[in-house]
């Protein structure tokens, strides 16, 4: 059985003030929820968000890492400084992070084998842009990106990865896949995966859908057979709003 994981990506946004505050309000609202939950932050509040969420059911992430254990890179945070601190997850591969910084299938590659080697469970991100969608090549450039990602992975390291399945087209833009065309790219993610592996490996990963997932949309995304979470931008910023897409 694979639990449901609804997790908030909130990008460059919040002091750490508003962290600590939204937190607080936020453990009330979710602390009866099916789902595991989660929310990636920025990395000057980390440390505080994981003390502050200790005693909780909210897990924190971070929302990227360097892939070498240290060295000469500036300006960039080490999988072990992410685990001194104790942060449940990484994001991989963010699509903002493919296209403003360089985040390539193998630099995307390189870090999901580090998080998994410093035991951080990676979310790795994954999904076309609209001109790939629009042409219908789709599932080869999704299937490519998995592929690369998955590079040495181990068959029992496999579900230490949640997917997330991310059409950039429907990311900050409010148009959101349809339910049906989001299950359809998380079943593709899935037949891939198990390309790789086996059914078993395949069946046991957990596979998100993000792009404008909120509280009027997500029972039905929830509701399909192959999305078991969501990963959400925009409306994970509102702690009141959020719950209700934990809550869903
Ligand atoms: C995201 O950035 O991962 C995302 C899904 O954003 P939004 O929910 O705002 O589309």
């Amino acid at each position: 059985m694979r639990k449901p994981f609804i997790a908030g990506n909130w990008k460059m946004n919040m002091t750490i003030k508003e962290g600590l505050e939204y937190i607080n309000e936020f453990k009330d609202l979710v602390k009866d929820a099916e789902a595991e939950v989660g929310v990636c932050v920025p990395a000057t509040m980390l440390k505080d968000l994981v003390e502050a969420a200790k005693g909780t059911n909210i897990k924190i992430g971070a929302q990227n890492m360097h892939f070498e254990n240290s060295g000469a890179f500036t300006g960039e945070i080490a999988p072990k400084m992410l685990k001194e601190i104790g942060v449940d997850y990484v994001i991989i591969g963010h699509s903002e992070r493919r296209m403003y910084y360089n985040e390539t299938n193998e630099t995307v590659n390189k870090k999901v084998l580090k998080a998994i080697e410093v035991e951080i469970d990676p979310i790795l991100c994954v999904g076309e842009s609209l001109e790939l969608r629009e042409s219908g090549e789709m599932k080869p450039f999704v299937k490519e990106q998995i592929v690369k990602a998955f590079e040495n992975v181990k068959a029992e390291d496999v579900s230490k990865v949640v997917v997330a399945y991310e059409p950039i087209w429907a990311i900050g833009t409010g148009k959101t896949a349809t339910a049906d065309q989001a299950n359809e790219m998380t079943a593709f993610v899935r037949e891939t995966i198990k390309s790789l592996y086996d059914q078993t490996v395949a069946d046991a990963v957990r596979i998100q859908y993000g792009g404008s997932v909120k509280p009027a949309n997500v029972k039905e995304i929830m509701s399909k057979s192959d999305i078991d979470g969501a990963l959400v931008g925009g409306a994970s910023l509102v702690a009141d709003t959020f719950s209700k897409v934990a809550v869903y």
